[in-house]
């Protein structure tokens, strides 16, 4: 303050007109969260506002009255800056609280810009050697300064070059002393900011309860200490301070970068609704054309259902056989059917498979085939009576290596790329492993398998196109569509959705066509909307590394498969190779219905999150494929718990604005998560070295 002494005035000057409409902040007011208006517009803002991104930069910027870069929280110049207003805590000369608890000086507390070395415009300059400290205006206005331990009153005054020029005059933001005007009655310390995001980062704190927080730690300092402001105001001077950091959210994974090939994706509740909301769910067709599933569940699996209908029963009890069989093959049954109707059923499931598969099927019924390879099969089996989609088992992208295995397979047993297999079905190596030294049963596995890749690639062969990735200017709009997404540079939508179909004859939101068996269907409590404008967040994130947040959409009802669908459809210009999901073992039918082109070269996982239990076959579990065991689940849970302390803030702002503050946060806490991933990496790289 040693500097500042000089220009302390005398207390007696101030005017009583300080009591400015900030003191309502300091009526005692114990709202909820909920009922907190959103209105509060800072004095300097001429026209009311209400849009605050401005989609040709991309960027954020809500109005106060400085327009300053606030300082990075390691920055020295900010760490100087809290010194000096500790001191004024600390009872720097002169320093006292006045009647309403404010500190204050027997002359008042100052703040001017500093001595500018620079000329000035009409060449008379700010400082000579007569006059060191330069020459001030007079007092452009009083402020109440949030310090941490308490609010003071500062008068604050510009600055004249020595001429008295006014078109020289400069003007005080606050920039030199890490301070964020929102308005000339309301500032703080960039200190403050980054405490609330600290607060927020690692804790459920909403606005509300920050200023509470704040205004006990002012009273605990001092008994009658003068409030914290108000969390209207504060959280204008918030949104303000943070948006001046004009960060451009559109960030990837700093290893994978764009169109990353591992993604994973969950919903979560926000709450009640939003004011002013009015964003269209992803879902909704941007496009008149119509599209028409290229196929459905019951063709892209084993026993499919053909053109007559009649013959769907005998299918479906062929499946329910098959099940019984692999099952008794595999000692999973209490009871076993009587002799002569077994019988039955295995003619009629003999009969009803393939051609290519008859062989193998009355082998296998029979139980003709050594225990070894038998029990290898019926796993096989028990998916194949399933009505999942053969390419669940053999992804569409391995239908060609597996092939040309089993062809080498065919003239040669010594063959060391069986192993390969396990990179996408562990069970099909294991499968011909336990062939390979009986001559028929190998013949009659390989030949399963051929009759496989033939159904997957005459199914890959009905695929439509997606639509080409086209960028559709200005559609990076958070807070016009309520969805931020990284996935390219320009975050922008790249596809409409169409018309699809499908959609009016789905049998639920769970599924199109039912699983084959009730005790089969993996049913997802996808929360219904109970209260009229329920809203949910919808969010994707890089499961692989440190957990990156490729951005989010606000759903206007609830989650279904629509949202992974539509988001990665519309944003993503190749949909990822694997896909995590909590229901992907159903969210596969939907995407395989609509835009199965898009979608081909896509595994879909469903075990990454935790709390849900699926009755669906192995093939949705990626423990078991070895090079998707490094996966981190802990971060599902690490970006799921930080999602749940950030969104109750939601509760107090508009659409818009909770998607900035989203983005912030997200931001903040992907970066966090990067710099600590990149320092275990140089740590473990040094370890090798
Ligand atoms: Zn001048
Ligand atoms: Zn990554
Ligand atoms: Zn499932």
């Amino acid at each position: 303050m040693k500097d500042h002494k000089n220009l302390w005035m005398n207390v007696n000057d101030i005017e009583e007109d300080i009591e400015d409409e900030d003191e309502e902040a300091f009526i005692d007011n114990e709202e909820d969260e909920n009922d907190l208006e959103d209105t509060y517009q800072p004095e300097t803002t001429q026209t009311q506002r209400t849009n605050f991104f401005n989609p040709a930069t991309g960027l954020w910027d809500f109005p106060s009255l400085s327009e300053h870069r606030p300082k990075e929280e390691d920055d020295p110049a900010l760490q100087r800056a809290i010194k000096k207003r500790l001191a004024v805590f600390d009872g720097a000369e002169g320093v006292v609280r006045d009647s309403k608890g404010y500190l204050t000086g027997n002359n008042p507390l100052v703040l001017f810009p500093p001595v500018l070395e620079d000329g000035c415009l009409c060449g008379a300059g700010y400082s000579d050697d007569d006059h060191p400290n330069g020459v001030l205006t007079e007092v452009k206005y009083r402020t109440v300064v949030y310090l941490t331990n308490g609010p003071a009153r500062f008068e604050v005054f510009g600055r004249n070059c020595l001429a008295g020029n006014a078109d020289c005059q400069v003007q005080y933001g606050g920039s030199s002393d890490s301070l964020h005007f929102l308005s000339k009655e309301t500032a703080a310390g960039d200190e403050i900011g980054w405490d609330f995001v600290d607060h927020a980062l690692n804790t459920h704190v909403t606005f509300s309860a920050y200023c509470k927080i704040m205004s006990k730690k002012y009273r605990r300092n001092f008994l009658n200490s003068a409030k914290f402001m108000s969390p209207q105001t504060f959280i204008a001077w918030w949104f303000s301070w943070s948006s001046k950091f004009k960060t451009d959210f559109r960030k990837p994974c700093s290893i994978c970068k764009y169109n990353p090939k591992f993604l994973a994706c969950d919903g979560t509740k926000i709450g009640i609704s939003f004011k002013n909301a009015d964003t269209d769910p992803i879902e909704k067709p941007t496009s008149t054309e119509k599209i028409d599933p290229c196929h459905r569940r019951n063709d892209r699996c084993f026993l499919n259902f053909n053109s007559q209908e009649q013959q769907d029963a005998i299918i479906r009890k062929c499946r329910d056989h098959l099940a019984y069989t692999s099952k008794k093959a595999l000692g999973q049954l209490n009871q076993t059917l009587e002799f002569e109707e077994e019988l039955n059923r295995n003619t009629l499931l003999i009969e009803t498979v393939s051609r290519q598969c008859s062989d193998i099927m009355r082998r296998f019924v029979c139980n003709e085939y050594p225990e070894s390879v038998q029990k290898k099969l019926a796993v096989i089996f028990k998916f194949l009576s399933t009505n999942h989609s053969l390419s669940s088992l053999i992804p569409f992208r391995y239908t060609d290596l597996l092939d040309s295995i089993l062809l080498e397979l065919r003239t040669s047993t010594q063959n060391h790329r069986i192993n390969l297999i396990s990179d996408f079905s562990p069970e099909i190596r294991d499968t011909l492993y336990a062939a390979l030294p009986y001559e028929q049963s190998l013949s009659d596995v390989i030949s399963l398998f051929q009759y496989l890749v033939l159904r997957i690639q005459c199914i890959r062969e009905k695929n439509k196109e997606p639509a080409p990735a086209v960028r559709q200017p200005s559609s990076y709009n958070p807070e016009r569509y309520g969805a931020a997404y990284y996935f390219t540079p320009s975050g922008e939508k790249l596809r409409d959705i169409p018309i699809y179909t499908m959609n009016e004859s789905a049998h639920s939101k769970n599924y199109d066509d039912l699983p084959t068996r009730s005790d089969e269907q993996c049913n997802k409590i996808y929360p219904e909307v109970s209260r009229r404008g329920t809203t949910y967040l919808f969010l994707w994130f890089d499961p692989k590394h440190y957990g990156h947040c490729y951005g989010f959409h606000i759903i206007p009802g609830s989650e279904g498969r629509k949202d992974p669908f539509s988001s990665a459809y519309s944003y993503l210009e190749h949909a990822p190779e694997e896909v995590f999901y909590d229901f992907s073992c159903q969210f596969e039918e939907y995407c395989l219905n609509r835009e199965p082109g898009f979608w081909e070269n896509t595994r879909f996982w469903h075990d990454l999150f935790h709390g849900y239990s699926h009755k669906c076959p192995f093939c949705y579990k990626s423990q078991r494929i070895c090079p998707l065991q490094g996966l981190n689940t802990e971060i599902c849970e690490q970006f799921n718990s930080f999602i749940q302390k950030i969104k109750y803030s939601a509760r107090s702002m508009s659409l818009g604005k909770f998607c900035f503050y989203l983005q912030y946060m997200i931001h903040q806490w992907c970066e966090m998560k990067r710099s600590s991933f990149e320092q275990r990496c140089d740590i473990a790289a040094a370890y090798l070295a």
